[in-house]
């Protein structure tokens, strides 16, 4: 950041992206051409009576400290915050193509002709995470709608090439920083792991059970231990009782990937450094590139 104070004066505000719980976000173009992001930006305004509603001062600050602390391609940039009398503003970094969560449901999954697509994700997340926990950054909430996808233009001679862009972990607001074990329940249930779903302490290890689960549902549109009912999902987080339906047909190394990764016993887990050594992965994931085939 190179300027000390930001104010909205210093943002030619563009389109209305989208709402979420506590304000909204708007396409940006910052006047004074300081950032590397090409000068859009994504700026989140959150309303601080919503905040003061929800009591959630404390969950803003650690998102942001957290956040603009992090410097990795798959993680959403958090550039700079500023505040005025009613209003907190996060300058973000923008991801164009959006939500993940929303891809995925137009395509309900990703066909078996995508699979590199999907390999390219899990090892994005796979880096992204390890990057995080090396800094002690557990996120605890990764699921499709917090992952954002930019897009990546390639321009040759002749012509240009829009492709799909890398895959970007955003929305720290359950992120912690710690060294030590937690016991805190929270993230959306499909996702979270058996020690979180008893209230046990957890670590870092939280995340790679959910990348288990994520990588599950890319291949087969839905979460694992999906039920109509919570309480039979905890049934069935807690039993791991993970199941491959025959259809859509899905090759025994990404189904190796997934059980090693759903594994109750956390420390057994397979860890991130292994999962981008992992056989499904290796055949031709680039975590530091794009995820176009
Ligand atoms: P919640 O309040 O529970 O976090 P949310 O994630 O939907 O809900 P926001 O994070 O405020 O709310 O985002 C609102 C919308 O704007 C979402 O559709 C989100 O995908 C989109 N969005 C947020 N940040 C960016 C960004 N940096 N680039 C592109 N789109 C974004
Ligand atoms: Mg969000």
């Amino acid at each position: 950041m190179a300027k000390e104070e930001w104010s909205i004066a210093d943002f030619e505000i563009g389109k209305f992206i989208g709402e979420g719980k506590f304000g909204k976000v708007y396409l940006a173009r910052e006047k004074q051409v300081l950032f590397r992001s090409g000068y859009v930006v994504a700026l989140k305004v959150i309303f601080k009576a919503k905040l003061e509603k929800y009591r959630s001062h404390s969950h803003l600050r650690r998102e942001i400290e957290i956040q603009h602390n992090l410097n990795h391609s798959n993680v959403l940039r958090l550039f700079a915050w500023f505040h005025d009398e009613t209003r907190v503003f996060l300058v973000l970094e923008y991801a164009a193509r959006g939500e993940l969560y929303k891809v995925l449901k137009s395509l309900h999954h990703f066909s078996e002709k995508r699979t590199a697509t999907v390999r390219n994700y899990v090892a994005s997340l796979a880096g992204a995470l390890a990057y995080c926990h090396g800094k002690h950054v557990i996120h605890r909430d990764i699921k499709p709608e917090n992952l954002l996808l930019d897009i990546e233009v390639h321009i040759s001679l002749f012509n240009y090439l829009i492709v799909e862009g890398r895959l970007k972990i955003a929305d720290f607001g359950w992120a912690v920083q710690s060294n030590s074990k937690r016991n805190t329940m929270c993230g959306t249930i499909d996702y979270l792991a058996p020690e979180m779903v008893e209230k046990k302490e957890h670590d870092h290890a939280v995340d790679n059970w959910t990348l288990g689960i994520l990588c599950y549902e890319f291949l087969y549109g839905v979460p694992p231990f999906e039920a109509e009912d919570e309480y039979v999902t905890f049934r069935r987080i807690m039993k791991v009782d993970l199941k491959f339906p025959s259809e859509p047909h899905i090759s025994a190394e990404a189904k190796d990937l997934i059980s090693k990764l759903l594994v109750k016993d956390s420390s057994k887990r397979l860890s991130l450094h292994k999962i981008l050594m992992h056989p499904w992965i290796v055949q031709n994931a680039d975590p530091s590139g794009s995820c176009f085939e």
